[in-house]
């Protein structure tokens, strides 16, 4: 069981939820780190105490440094703040709740000084998911997924005695807020109807994935990688209430699922005392009154960023690099109102014509395929 947790992206959804669990729990904080928001950090290391407060723009460390002078902290800023962070001796957790492929060599750090890692970031898993996981074997250290999806299955997995027992995971996926929209109807969408997501309140990025199916996409990559299996072995099902949070099918027909209220405490507080649970104050689900349960499957015409996914994920190599880092920039585009809802898929695509998967990469190749696909978004952008 987690006793004192280091926090990437405090200031996030994920990252507030996170510090409710740690108040709840208990638990002590060694490190907070953020982006911009000084004012926010300001309040959470005068209420935390952390030995370490890390804001990622060097102007904001700044900001924070004159404003904490009378506290016992020490300000760090850029990404050696977050790899400091990441391995500082006070934490036996690191908690990776920052958006997009910027965490993933603080993960890599954080695996090497051998910490619990409670994994929200998924960006990581889908550029370089096959080289942190070998790297969390190596050196024996734990990953327990907090994505909802992922904690579900993981749930459902103890007791399970081996891959082979597994025929197919089933994701479930809420269809988000353009659920039975035609791919024409979607073309007119904007960003402010994109963040309106129907059972879950979430960053920006997130949730404009979660509008284009991108966010199911990333979640096979993620899966595939969590659990070492193929992309054949990861369904994906569309269930309107969020109730289920998602299935394993074992190979004697058994279905496992884990249900619960849409409440993204429940995973962050099973990733800090697994393998045990915690009594938890929150909302309990009421099976008698949750309404029925619906299962159908995702519309891959109107939404291509879950096929684009899929192929990647068979593709291998650089592919869901490329794929992640060109999602990336076209969703901050997006949300800046510079293109529209099926330019993005459209960008990802022409990044992945443009950009050459790497077989069997370093991560170097990585951290460049992740380069390229921006660029090459941004050069279509002008
Ligand atoms: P958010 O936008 O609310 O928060 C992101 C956090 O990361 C903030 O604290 C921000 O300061 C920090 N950050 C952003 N850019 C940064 C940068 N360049 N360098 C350093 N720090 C930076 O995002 P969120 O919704 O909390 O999501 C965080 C991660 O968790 C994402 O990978 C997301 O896919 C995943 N996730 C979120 C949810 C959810 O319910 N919000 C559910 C499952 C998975
Ligand atoms: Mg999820």
């Amino acid at each position: 069981m987690t006793k004192a947790i280091s926090l990437l992206g405090a200031t996030g959804s994920i990252g507030r939820q996170t510090l409710q669990v740690v108040q709840e729990l208990g638990l002590q904080v060694a490190a907070l780190t953020a982006h911009t928001r000084v004012e926010e950090m300001e309040q959470l290391v005068r209420r935390f105490r952390p030995a370490l407060a890390v804001m990622f723009q060097p102007e904001a460390a700044e900001a924070l440094r004159r404003r904490l002078e009378d506290v016992d902290v020490e300000v760090a800023s850029g990404p050696e703040g977050l790899l400091r962070a990441a391995c500082m001796d006070g934490a036996d957790t690191v908690v990776t709740a920052v958006v997009g492929s910027v965490g993933l060599e603080p993960t890599l750090a954080a695996i090497r000084a051998k910490k619990r890692i409670a994994l929200a970031n998924k960006e990581t898993l889908v550029c370089a998911g096959e080289l942190v996981m070998a790297e969390a074997r190596r050196c024996g250290a734990r990953i327990v997924p907090v994505d909802s999806e992922h904690s579900a299955i993981f749930q459902c997995l103890q007791g399970c005695h081996g891959k082979e027992e597994i025929r197919r995971l089933i994701l479930t996926c809420s269809g988000g807020p353009f659920f039975g929209l035609s791919y024409q109807e979607l073309e007119g969408k904007t960003a402010a109807d994109a963040l309106k997501h129907p059972n879950w309140s979430m960053g920006a990025k997130i949730t404009v994935d979660s509008a284009t199916l991108m966010n199911k996409g990333l979640e096979v990559i993620e899966a595939m990688r969590l659990y070492d299996l193929p992309v054949e072995q990861v369904d994906v099902a569309i269930h309107r209430q969020s109730i289920v949070h998602s299935l394993v099918e074992f190979r004697d027909g058994a279905m496992l699922a884990q249900l619960g209220t849409p409440d993204m405490k429940l995973p962050i507080r099973y990733a800090f005392t697994w393998p045990q649970r915690a009594a938890s104050p929150d909302r309990k689900l009421d099976l008698l009154q949750c309404g029925p349960l619906t299962f159908q499957a995702p519309d891959m015409e109107a939404f291509p960023c879950l096929r684009i996914a899929r192929e990647c994920a068979a593709a291998g190599g650089t592919a869901c690099a490329i794929m992640n880092g060109a999602n990336e920039e076209a969703v901050y585009a997006f949300l800046d109102g510079r293109i529209g809802f099926q330019d993005i898929h459209r960008l990802v695509q022409r990044a992945l014509d443009a950009v050459e998967v790497k077989y069997t990469p370093c991560l170097e190749d990585i951290l460049e395929a992740d380069r390229a696909a921006r660029r090459a978004v941004r050069s279509h952008l002008g």
